[in-house]
C-alpha cells in the first residue's frame, strides 16, 4: 500500500523513543486490532511502522530507531508477569495481587517506623502526560511523601530554569519546529541533532537551500558541526565565557538592538557591565575560540533579520548549567531578535515526554500546571482539583541525585518505587548510586525489561509499551499529541496507571485513583492545569485527534492553542524579558596534573538514554553493540594507542575499558563516550555529580580522566 492508503489502514501514533515524537503508521501482519479480539497478545504479529507522511514535525521521515521500534513489542526477554526477589536472591513470578500486596506492605512498613518521608518515587521523561500526572498525584496523596522527582532532572532542568528566570515561562521551543528553516543563522550550541533527532535534517536542508547558515559551538566535530559553516571546538565547560565574550563583540560593533532591549526587557545594564570583563584575548584563553571567529559568530548571527541560537544538553549538563543557559539567552536578547518567526532562542528537548513529564507534577518543586508545590495559591488550586485540604499537601522533596543520594541513609529514604527509568545506568557517579541502591529497604521497580535497576530491586512490576497503550506525550514544541493502541499487550502486564490505581487502593485512597479510560485522567489533567503556566484547560482528546496536536497554552475550548510565544509579551508579570549577569566559573571538577584529560558523553544515533530498549533491538545493537571511545590521533600517539586497542581510563571514582576510535573529530584534549550501556561498560562510572544550584543537574559534561591502561588490538 502507499502511505496515504497505509494511513487509512494502520494506527497513527508516535515514536516510543525522543522528543521529537515523529508520527508514525502502524500496521499489524496479520491486520487485527484490539477491538476486535484477533490478537490477544499470545500471537507475534509482524508489526510495520513507517512515517506518518501527515504529521508535520516529521513529515512521513523517522530514523532508525523509531523504523525498529516494533522489535521491543514481543521481545523474548520482556518481563510478562510480576516478579518478586527469593531468598535465593533469583526472581519468583508472582500473581498480581501478592506482588502489589508486598508493595504496599513494605513501603507502609517502612513509613511505620520511619515516618512518611522515608519512601520515595522516581519517575520518568518518557511516561505520557498521563502516567506523570497520576505518579505526582501517587505520591502526594498515596504515600504522601515529597520525595518525588524523576529523569528528566538529568535533562531538561538547566534549561528549563533559565527559560523561567529569563521568559518566565519554560517550553523547549517556543515556536514550530518548521520556523527553523526561516533562520538565516542558526547557532547550535551542544547539540547534535543529525544524530539524536535525525528528521531535523530535513529542516536544516531547507534552511541552507534558502541560503541560511549553520554555526556549531561542541567539543566534538559531530554530524552537526560537519555541515556547518562555521564550527566551534569550545573547551569542554567553557560555553559560558564563549557567549559572554560574543556579547563583548556584539557591542563593541555595536551590533546591539537598544530598542529591543529597552521596549521589550529589563536588566541590561548588569549584563553589559558583566560581559565587559570578557574581551577576546580573555575569551580565547578560557575557551580556544580564536577572536576571528568569535567575530565572523556575532556578525552572522547579528546582521541578518533572523539569528536562532538553539542549546543542548552539552552546554546544560553543567554544575553552571543554568547559568550557561541565560548567557545565550543574554546575546539572544541583546541581538533583539527573540519573539519573530525564526529568531531568538530555544532548546532542544531530548526526553520523549521531557515537555510534558516536567508539567505534570512528577518534579520534586512542581504541581500540575507548572504550578509551584511552595506557593499555597498554587496548592490550593490542585487541592480543590484532588479533593483534599491544601494543608495535606506535602512540601518540596529532594531532587533526583539528592533523592538518590539519601537512599538508606539516616534521615533518608529507605523504599523507592521507581517507573520508566533505569537510574542504575542513567545517573551520573554510578559507583555511589550502586551502593545506595544496594542499602535501600525495600526498591519496586515497574519496567519491561530486568534491567541494571531492576536488578537492585525486591519486586519487578511489568507494564505495558507504547503500542499498547492510550495517552498524551508533549514534544519539544509544546505541541501535545495523541499515542494510540496499535496492539493488544500479552496478557500478563498492565498499564502504569492501572498499578497506582491499585496501590493507591492500598493506601486507602483508591476513590481518588479510579478512572473509566485514560481520557479520564487527562480530563482531570486538564482541570488540574488550567490557569497555570502550562494551560491545558482548553483541550480534550477529540480537539487533539482533530488536528496535529495543539500547542499549550491553550486554556479554553474555543482557544486555538499557542505555536508561537513572545510576538508580543514574555511571561513575567511586566511582559518583560529579563537578562540575568552571570559569571564564567570552573567545573566542579577541571583536569589537572593527576587527571589531566577532560571526560565527555552523549548519545550516538542508534541507541537512546540508558540503552534499555535500544541495547535489546537486534538491529540497533548489531549495528552499535558497544561503546566506543573518542580519542584524537596526537593524544592517541602520546599513548601508543592505535585504532582497536582497548583502553582503559580512570575518573577519581571509576575505570572503564572502551575499544578506542582514532578520530580527528574531537578535540586532542578530550574524550567523548556514549552513555547508554550499563554494567563495566558504563560511561557514568566515571562523571561526576557535582549540582547546579539552581536546576540540581549534575555536571555529566565534565569530567577529569587519565587513561591507565592500553591493550593492542
Ligand atoms: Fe523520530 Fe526520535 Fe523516534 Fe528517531 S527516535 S524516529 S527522531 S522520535
Amino acid at each position: 500500500p502507499t502511505l496515504p492508503e497505509l494511513a487509512n489502514l494502520g494506527t497513527r501514533t508516535h515514536c516510543p523513543y525522543c522528543a521529537f515524537q515523529c508520527g508514525t503508521v502502524l500496521t499489524l501482519d496479520p491486520p487485527a486490532r484490539p477491538s476486535s479480539g484477533e490478537t490477544d497478545g499470545t500471537i507475534t504479529p509482524t508489526v510495520r511502522i513507517q512515517g506518518d507522511p501527515d504529521f508535520p514535525v516529521n513529515a512521513g521521515k523517522l530514523c532508525i530507531k523509531g523504523w525498529t521500534a516494533g522489535e521491543l513489542l514481543r521481545h523474548p526477554q520482556r518481563v510478562l508477569q510480576p516478579q518478586i526477589r527469593g531468598r535465593d536472591g533469583r526472581w519468583q513470578r508472582a500473581t498480581w495481587e501478592a506482588a502489589l500486596d508486598l508493595v504496599a506492605e513494605r513501603l507502609q512498613r517502612i513509613q511505620q517506623q520511619h515516618g512518611t518521608d522515608a519512601v520515595g518515587v522516581f519517575g520518568s521523561g518518557v511516561l505520557t502526560n498521563e502516567k506523570a500526572y497520576l505518579l505526582g498525584k501517587f505520591a502526594r496523596l498515596a504515600l504522601n511523601t515529597p520525595h518525588i522527582d524523576y529523569n528528566g532532572r538529568y535533562c531538561m532542568s538547566s534549561a528549563a530554569a533559565a527559560g523561567n528566570k529569563a521568559f518566565g515561562i519554560d517550553r523547549g521551543l517556543p515556536f514550530p519546529v518548521g520556523d527553523l528553516v526561516l533562520a538565516e543563522t542558526l547557532l547550535i550550541v551542544g547539540s547534535n541533532p543529525l544524530e539524536t533527532l535525525p528528521p531535523m535534517v530535513q529542516w536544516l536542508d531547507q534552511q541552507q537551500e534558502l541560503g541560511g547558515r549553520l554555526i556549531v559551538v561542541d567539543p566534538r566535530r559531530t554530524a552537526t558541526a560537519q555541515r556547518a559553516q562555521l564550527h566551534l571546538a569550545v573547551t569542554p565547560g567553557a560555553d559560558l565565557a564563549l557567549a559572554n565574550g560574543l556579547l563583548y563583540l556584539a557591542i563593541e560593533e555595536n551590533l546591539v538592538d537598544r530598542n529591543f532591549l529597552t521596549n521589550r526587557t529589563t536588566g541590561w545594564d548588569a549584563v553589559r557591565r558583566t560581559v565587559l570583563d570578557y574581551p577576546p584575548v580573555q575569551v580565547e584563553r578560557l575557551t580556544g575560540i580564536s577572536e576571528s571567529a568569535m567575530r565572523q559568530t556575532v556578525r552572522w548571527l547579528a546582521k541578518p533579520n533572523r539569528g536562532l541560537i538553539l542549546t543542548g544538553r552539552g552546554t546544560e549538563q553543567h554544575a553552571k548549567g543554568v547559568d550557561s543557559v541565560l548567557a545565550w539567552i543574554n546575546l539572544a536578547l541583546a541581538l533583539g531578535h527573540v519573539g519573530e518567526p525564526g529568531s531568538g532562542f530555544g532548546t532542544l528537548t531530548g526526553q520523549g515526554n521531557g515537555q510534558g513529564g516536567r508539567e505534570h507534577g512528577q518534579k520534586a518543586d512542581q504541581l500540575p500546571g507548572y504550578r509551584l508545590i511552595e506557593i499555597d495559591a498554587h496548592r490550593e488550586h490542585v487541592a480543590r482539583v484532588w479533593g483534599v485540604d491544601p494543608a495535606s499537601l506535602p512540601r518540596k522533596g529532594r531532587s533526583a541525585v539528592e533523592l538518590l543520594d539519601s537512599l538508606g541513609q539516616p534521615n533518608g529514604i529507605h523504599g523507592l518505587l521507581v517507573m520508566g527509568s533505569n537510574v542504575a545506568v542513567a545517573s551520573p557517579d554510578l559507583p555511589r548510586i550502586h551502593e545506595r541502591l544496594r542499602s535501600l529497604s525495600f526498591l519496586a521497580v515497574c519496567d519491561l525489561f530486568d534491567h541494571e535497576t531492576a536488578q537492585f530491586a525486591d519486586v519487578l512490576l511489568p507494564v505495558t509499551q507504547w503500542a499498547e497503550e492510550d495517552g498524551t506525550m508533549t514534544n519539544f514544541e509544546g505541541r501535545v499529541i495523541r499515542r494510540r493502541t496499535a496492539i493488544a499487550p500479552p496478557p500478563g502486564v498492565r498499564t502504569d496507571g492501572w498499578i497506582l490505581s491499585e496501590l493507591a487502593q492500598r493506601f486507602g485512597q483508591g476513590d481518588r485513583f479510579r478512572y473509566d479510560s485514560t481520557e479520564a485522567i487527562f480530563d482531570e489533567l486538564c482541570r488540574a492545569t488550567a490557569g497555570g503556566v502550562a494551560d491545558y484547560a482548553g483541550m480534550s482528546y477529540a480537539r487533539i485527534e482533530q488536528s496535529a496536536g495543539l500547542f499549550w497554552p491553550c486554556p479554553h475550548p474555543a482557544h486555538p492553542g499557542t505555536p508561537r510565544l513572545f510576538a508580543d509579551r514574555f511571561f513575567h508579570a511586566d511582559g518583560k524579558a529579563k537578562l540575568h549577569p552571570v559569571q564564567h566559573r570552573p567545573a566542579g571538577e577541571e583536569p589537572d596534573s593527576d587527571y589531566p584529560i577532560y571526560f565527555t558523553t552523549g548519545r550516538d544515533l542508534e541507541h537512546y538514554n540508558s540503552g534499555t530498549q535500544t541495547r535489546r533491538s537486534p538491529t540497533l545493537a548489531g549495528k552499535k553493540p558497544m561503546p566506543r571511545l573518542q580519542i584524537h590521533p596526537d593524544l592517541a600517539a602520546e599513548h601508543g594507542i592505535v585504532a582497536g586497542c582497548r583502553v582503559t581510563i580512570a575518573s577519581r571514582r571509576s575505570a572503564v575499558e572502551f575499544l578506542a576510535e582514532i578520530t580527528r573529530n574531537i578535540r586532542p584534549d578530550t574524550l567523548f563516550a556514549p552513555f547508554h550501556w550499563g554494567g563495566r561498560d558504563a560511561a557514568n562510572l566515571l562523571t561526576q555529580a557535582t549540582l547546579d544550584p539552581t536546576s540540581r543537574m549534575p555536571e555529566f559534561k565534565l569530567a577529569a580522566v587519565r587513561i591507565v591502561a592500553v591493550q593492542p588490538a
